[in-house]
């Protein structure tokens, strides 16, 4: 039987976080085996708010590759790939934008919070936006449906996203015949990962993020700083866990002891500064075999290069089919399709 296929995505703007973790890359994980799967790293897409900045986009995109491949994402199960080398995702691009109007882009409520949240590069009430940044959720569009995406596990923050990719298909469909696949999101258990300055969002560009590359003294400086119940002042006042980011985060990699910091907390037989200790301790331990790999491919570079470069070559394959046919129903293939 044909497995179905999985795109998704992630920007090269820094490292991997535990908000793309748990958010979304567990599921990565567990869909590897079943599903022909896409992962792309969207270089083209992080350049929309950081076109001024290549070099880190640049870099980012060997880190973030390294930084998967760390986490069990296994080359030989998905295609691993660079968004920038595939001209096909560009050309749909340009054909899906007449498919949507300025008003319903500026309406889409992930695209007007990060413009609002950007207010450096876009200006106070989002005068200065691009074209490009307003526009990326069509690219978004070109990245899923070159692929034929089927499902797109994401956190839920993109869930505006593929819904712009939804309506796209269905109108291109209409027009031009039924060539492309409408996706539909897949969202993990924690949708959302909050941020430990207790933010919606553990963001890369929101500076909440805390790294999977972070060392021990690092996470400790910011695991020191997490917002907590603020009732509580002294050590043994009781306080109330679930609005502590502490004790959000000790759900995450604490799952054994978690009745315990809870009750204790309750009781107020628990200080937050003892709290933290244990969850940074937590951390370390949960990252021991993430760090022992990423050393691993810290050491072997040319490893990754040689993973993107295949998995790139797989993924531009199945992007010049699909352009294909979306070229021959738009009556744009003059030479018989070859171009
Ligand atoms: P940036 O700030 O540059 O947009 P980001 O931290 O939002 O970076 P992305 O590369 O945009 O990361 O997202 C990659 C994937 O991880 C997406 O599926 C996104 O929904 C998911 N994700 C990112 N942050 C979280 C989070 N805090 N909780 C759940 N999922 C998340
Ligand atoms: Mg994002």
């Amino acid at each position: 039987m044909k497995k179905k296929t999985i795109l998704t995505g992630i920007r090269p703007t820094g490292n991997l976080h535990f908000g793309h973790l748990f958010g979304a890359a567990q599921n990565w994980l567990s869909l590897q085996d079943e599903y022909d799967f896409y992962l792309e790293i969207a270089d083209v897409q992080a350049l929309t708010d950081n076109f001024s900045n290549p070099q880190k986009v640049y870099d980012s995109v060997f880190e973030l590759a390294s930084d998967l491949l760390s986490i069990g994402i296994d080359p030989k199960k998905v295609h691993l790939f660079i968004q920038s080398q595939i001209p096909e995702i560009a050309e749909l691009t340009v054909f899906y934008s007449n498919l949507v109007t300025m008003a319903r882009l500026y309406r889409n409520p992930t695209v007007k919070s990060e413009i609002a949240q950007k207010k450096a590069l876009f200006g106070n009430d989002g005068e200065s936006v691009t074209y490009g940044f307003v526009g990326y959720p069509v690219s978004q569009a070109a990245d899923i449906t070159a692929f034929k995406g089927e499902l797109v596990p994401v956190g839920e923050d993109q869930l505006p996203l593929i819904e712009q990719c939804r309506e796209i298909v269905r109108k291109f469909n209409s027009i031009y015949g039924d060539v492309l696949i409408e996706p539909e999101a897949f969202l993990s258990k924690t949708p959302r990962i909050k941020g430990l300055d207790g933010n919606e969002k553990m963001g890369k560009s929101l500076g909440n993020a805390i790294f999977l590359v972070d060392d021990d003294e690092t996470i400790h400086k910011k695991v020191m700083s997490a917002v907590t119940d603020p009732q509580k002042i002294k050590k043994d006042d009781p306080a109330n866990p679930d609005i502590c980011m502490v004790y959000y985060y000790h759900k995450l990699v604490n799952q054994e002891n978690l009745n315990t910091v809870c009750q204790e907390c309750k009781a107020g037989s628990r200080g937050c500064v003892q709290c933290k200790k244990e969850l940074i301790q937590k951390m370390s331990e949960f990252l021991h075999d993430f760090r022992k790999k990423k050393q691993y491919y810290r050491d072997h570079p040319e490893e990754v290069l040689a993973i993107l470069e295949q998995g790139t070559k797989e993924a531009r394959e199945k992007a010049i089919e699909t352009t294909k046919e979306v070229k021959k129903v738009m009556y744009i293939d003059y030479f018989g399709g070859e171009n």
